[in-house]
């Protein structure tokens, strides 16, 4: 295990670069033996990662007292914050054995003694392991919501996010629109061009659609050319222009395979959640207008005929 100091600011003080804590049993009092054995239990009850820093930070703040504690882990696209941030910060950029664990930072508004970033590291040579350990079935939890050919939510996380956000926007009378996108003669490409085409075109049009929807919009692949957007927060205008600036986006894209060009439209049906629909509800308008803009000729988006908006 290595614990690396992180010194990206001025005024982050470096701490003592010695990994372990290296003290005699015989050096400990007894009330920081205890904290430190209970902090090690507690540790390793939790494979959540908020749990497991939060768990942390407030054990720490028992030895030694600080304002903010910052934890960033860019690989999970993940950050934890305990406190609020301030002038005087000690730094560590996490690892064991070459596994980058990502860089925690704790401030307050006075320097830190080397005594206490001792402290820090002793408290950090018990996180490390459960730390890992949490970042690891973070990754499966993940993995296991992607689609392996597009990198995209799959159809498991689709179902869990329409659960989820259907709740929120019923709880806090909150829009939230649906939009189902579906290529266009897509047999045609696999059959003309192979399916190893059609596998290219499915993960252009997945590069394509992320660049094209906003950072809170959640893409997902639920079928074999059929993908969805959850749009929370938009109704059925915006879900409609929106609708729009991605079939726009699709049809102007260059899509390229073996150094041909291949024409790629889609068809987009979207619906906006009513009061009383369900996710499978709110899924079957979505799906009505996409087979309504199939029959009109395709290349067109549709939006549910059915009375919309919060009073329907
Ligand atoms: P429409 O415009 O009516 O949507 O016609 P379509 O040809 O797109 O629709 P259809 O449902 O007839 O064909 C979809 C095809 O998508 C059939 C299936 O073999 C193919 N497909 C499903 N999953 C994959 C995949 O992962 N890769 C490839 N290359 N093809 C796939
Ligand atoms: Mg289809
Ligand atoms: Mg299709």
């Amino acid at each position: 295990m290595a614990i690396h100091t992180f010194t990206d600011r001025n005024e982050t003080q470096t701490p003592g670069t010695n990994p372990a804590p290296g003290k005699e049993l015989l050096d400990f009092d007894i009330p920081e033996l205890q904290r430190t054995l209970k902090l090690a239990g507690l540790l390793q009850t939790s494979l959540e990662l908020e749990s497991v820093l939060q768990y942390f930070s407030e054990s720490v703040q028992e030895t030694v007292p600080f304002t903010g504690l910052e934890y960033v882990n860019n690989a999970l696209n993940f950050s934890f914050n305990f406190g609020k941030t301030d002038r005087h910060s000690c730094a560590y950029r996490l690892s064991i054995a070459g596994d980058a664990l990502g860089e925690m930072k704790f401030t307050r508004n006075k320097r830190f003694s080397e005594g206490e970033m001792e402290q820090f590291e002793n408290s950090i040579y018990h996180l490390v392991y459960p730390l890992r350990n949490a970042i690891l079935y973070q990754k499966a939890v993940q993995a296991a919501q992607l689609d392996s050919l597009t990198g995209a939510n799959n159809r498991a996380a689709m179902d869990r996010c329409l659960e989820r956000e259907l709740e929120l926007a019923h709880r806090h009378d909150h829009p939230l629109s649906l939009m189902v996108v579906d290529v266009d003669h897509f047999k045609l490409i696999n059959d003309t061009l192979g399916h190893s085409a059609g596998d290219a075109v499915l993960k252009s049009l997945t590069a394509c659609m992320k660049e094209t929807m906003r950072a809170s919009d959640m893409l997902f692949r639920y079928g074999g050319e059929e993908f969805a957007l959850v749009l929370s927060g938009t109704d059925l205008d915006g879900a409609r222009q929106m609708g729009e600036r991605l079939r726009a986006a699709v049809a102007a894209y260059p899509f390229v395979y073996n150094n041909k060009e291949i024409d790629v439209t889609v068809s987009i049906g979207v619906a906006s959640l009513g009061r009383r629909d369900s996710a499978n509800r709110l899924f079957n308008k979505a799906d009505t207008a996409l087979y309504q803009a199939k029959k009109a000729g395709r290349n067109q988006v549709h939006s549910s005929a059915e009375k919309q908006g919060r009073q329907s």
